[in-house]
């Protein structure tokens, strides 16, 4: 009998399955697979049909076949390693079966004498004669044999009998679940229950079946269970209720008047975004996305005065001491002489570290820039009521979380990240956030012109870089990252070091992954300053640190790299107001595809467009690294090829939330999509 509604079958672990003893448990624990419902993301890859049976006159050499035959003769070889024997036959001929490492018991059972049995399984041809070697399946039965088996890509020590026993066992007790999803949108996907969905997506004659309404189902099931625990975590922050900060416009004017340009209509939409979430009696939880150089700072300095002048301590996070410095520079320079800032550095003295501490406790200290070392527990604010976080794409939902809880009520949250991604991307990863977006860049800024060139004609590079630095300019010299071994790595930036040493004496640092952080920052602090032309170093320089002087970068193997991450690349130069150069080294001609994609980079400067590019090309797994970044998985659901359910699951959910529909509904699905735990966690 069929469960109606109980999903507790699904969560239930595999102990209950016929079939699955310890060992296969163990097997499939390391696929991660404990638990009904995760078996049913396992997908058959291909089929083998057994369901016709044929006469043995009509056996086909060297396929995989059915027949019912009956058993005549045993022969059992008394001579060691030589295979046991049993002679069948049908009507219409004979045919052997053979057993290599078999027991006479075990043989006498499965394929007694005088009984009409199924076999399945290869046919060969020996002496003349059919045979069947190890048949894959016996039985009397021949219901279970004569049939689709699927294969599955199987886990080792686990046989495709196996794995389809315990499969079809599943299916057969799938339980009906009460829909979860309104009438207008089932009707999207042809009305498929979940359940016939699942039966469909095991069924082989589907298998690939991506464009189908059952699997479209399945896949948009999996977006809106992410998507609501997103919503949930969003709705539980903004239920916070914080003292509203109360500023006007002298902030934005005063600093206005201290900087040089004026801000591009996106800095300013963000600010009023920031801005009305500042003054707002609910905490604000949000996203500043913009590329590299899109002028993300200075909204972030904007607000954090507006902050400060309703009387709130500010606190900035930057993942490097460099970076928390050049943003406190900046500060210092253009904020009033009034405000108290300071820079809480691991490198400062002992005694300063204690003063400022004590007095970010006194609430003497209105802004402190810093690392993650902010987070110390020994650190306390006083009134602390805006923390902004630079740079950032590797903090899980989870973190955030608890990020925004380590402020307290009042504290106010900006994230800033410099790593455009598409869409579809920025809904599945921070849609616990609200966002702004940043794509306009300064108008002042020149394009960073866009170069091709094989690494044979690096007598013209090197003639290049000559004139750059009598001009007095500044060079990033990348090599790729060499993936199989981090000492070979290593060992061609030391190369390349070595080689333009010769050539430019004195004026070439090298950076790369064995130099401790230490060192790092003060390499990085020394090119800043100008001590050196060229710096060689492998990919780990920071994305976010102004080099205003560096106009040229070099990216050898540029084929290596994938184009979001050779426009990351490309965007430290550029910074100042000369015109800056990119060189992108190959090893080789290019091929067609390559030419299409470095097209790309030459011909566009937008972030979002290349990363867009860059994921229907490369898939969403390898943007970035983002597989590895925590971000959620999907099991069915791809950002690229679901685009639409993507939207149609962010507008579905928007409107539940200006309706303010409960989520009762979807009980079912988000217990079983494995998200009930963040949600009991978070809710
Ligand atoms: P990012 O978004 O990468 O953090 P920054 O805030 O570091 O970018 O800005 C890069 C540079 O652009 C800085 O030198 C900044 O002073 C300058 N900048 C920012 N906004 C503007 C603007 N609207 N017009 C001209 N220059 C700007
Ligand atoms: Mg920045």
């Amino acid at each position: 009998m069929k469960n109606k509604n109980n999903y507790d079958y699904l969560l239930s672990d595999l102990t209950n399955l016929s079939g699955v003893g310890k060992k296969t448990m163990e097997i499939l624990k390391k696929k991660k697979v404990t638990n009904i419902f995760d078996l049913l993301w396992r997908l058959p890859k291909s089929y083998t049909d057994r369901s016709l049976a044929r006469k043995i006159e009509e056996l086909q050499i060297g396929k995989i076949q059915t027949v019912k035959i009956i058993a005549t003769k045993y022969q059992f070889p008394r001579i060691r390693n030589l295979p046991n024997r049993v002679n069948c036959e049908d009507e219409t001929g004979k045919i052997d079966c053979i057993f290599f490492n078999s027991y006479e018991g075990y043989v006498r059972k499965i394929l007694p004498l005088n009984v009409e049995i199924t076999i399945s399984g290869k046919v060969s041809l020996y002496k003349n004669r059919y045979q069947m070697t190890n048949p894959t399946y016996i039985s009397q039965d021949n219901s279970i044999i004569e049939t689709v088996h699927n294969k599955y890509s199987l886990t080792e020590g686990i046989t495709e009998k196996a794995y389809n026993k315990i499969i079809n066992q599943i299916l057969k007790n799938l339980p009906i679940l009460d829909e979860w999803h309104n009438q207008k949108i089932l009707s999207i996907f042809n009305d498929e229950s979940w359940n016939s969905s699942i039966i469909k997506l095991h069924d082989p004659i589907n298998i690939g079946n991506y464009k189908s309404d059952f699997y479209k189902r399945l896949a948009y099931d999996e977006i809106l269970a992410s998507f609501l625990v997103n919503s949930e975590i969003r709705k539980k922050i903004k239920k916070i209720k914080k003292d509203s900060k109360k500023f006007n416009n002298e902030a934005y004017d005063l600093i206005l008047k201290e900087i040089n340009f004026n801000l591009t209509k996106d800095q300013k939409k963000s600010l009023i975004d920031i801005n009305k979430d500042l003054i707002s009696k609910s905490k604000m939880f949000r996203l500043l996305q913009g590329d590299v150089g899109s002028g993300k700072t200075i909204v972030a300095l904007i607000s954090a005065l507006n902050v400060i002048n309703a009387k709130f301590q500010v606190a900035l996070m930057a993942p490097t001491e460099i970076l928390a410095r050049q943003h406190y520079i900046l500060a210092k320079k253009i904020f009033p002489k009034n405000i108290n800032i300071e820079l809480l550095s691991s490198k400062s003295e002992n005694l300063e570290k204690i003063r400022i501490i004590n007095q970010l406790k006194n609430n003497k200290i209105d802004m402190v820039f810093s690392t993650h070392a902010i987070f110390q527990k020994k650190i306390i604010f006083s009134n602390l009521g805006y923390i902004i976080i630079d740079e950032q794409h590797k903090f899980g939902v989870r973190q955030r979380k608890l990020l925004s809880d380590k402020g307290g009520k009042n504290c106010d949250v900006l994230l800033m990240s410099a790593t455009p991604i598409p869409r579809t991307l920025t809904m599945s990863i921070y849609g616990d956030m609200d966002v702004s977006i940043i794509r306009e860049k300064p108008n002042n800024r020149k394009e960073v012109k866009t170069y091709s060139k094989l690494e044979s004609k690096i007598e013209d590079i090197i003639k290049f870089v000559k004139k750059e630095i009598l001009d007095g300019n500044q060079i990033f010299w990348v090599c790729p990252l060499i993936e199989e071994s981090k000492k070979l790595d290593h060992e061609s930036t030391v190369n390349k070091f070595k080689f333009l040493n010769k050539i430019f004496p004195n004026k070439v640092a090298l950076l790369h992954g064995k130099i401790d952080k230490d060192e790092k920052e003060e390499i990085l602090t020394k090119f800043l300053n100008k001590e050196y032309s060229i710096l060689v170093s492998t990919t780990i320089i920071e994305v976010g640190i102004d080099f205003p002087n560096a106009n040229v970068i070099i990216i050898e193997n540029a084929n290596k790299f994938g184009l979001s991450q050779l426009h990351q690349l490309r965007g430290r130069v550029g910074r100042g107001s000369k015109q800056a150069s990119c060189i992108l080294m190959f090893k080789s001609n290019l091929s067609t595809n390559a030419k299409k994609r470095i097209n790309i980079l030459k011909n566009t400067n937008d972030g979002f467009d290349i990363s867009e590019e860059d994921m229907k090309l490369r898939g969403f797994g390898d943007l970035l690294g983002f597989k590895q970044s925590g971000v959620k998985n999907f099991r069915l659901a791809d950002p690229i090829q679901n685009e639409k359910l993507f939207f149609l699951a962010e507008k579905e959910i928007k409107n539940m939330e200006k309706k303010n529909l409960s989520i009762e509904k979807y009980k079912a699905l988000l217990k079983l999509y494995d998200q009930a735990d963040i949600i009991n966690d978070i809710v």
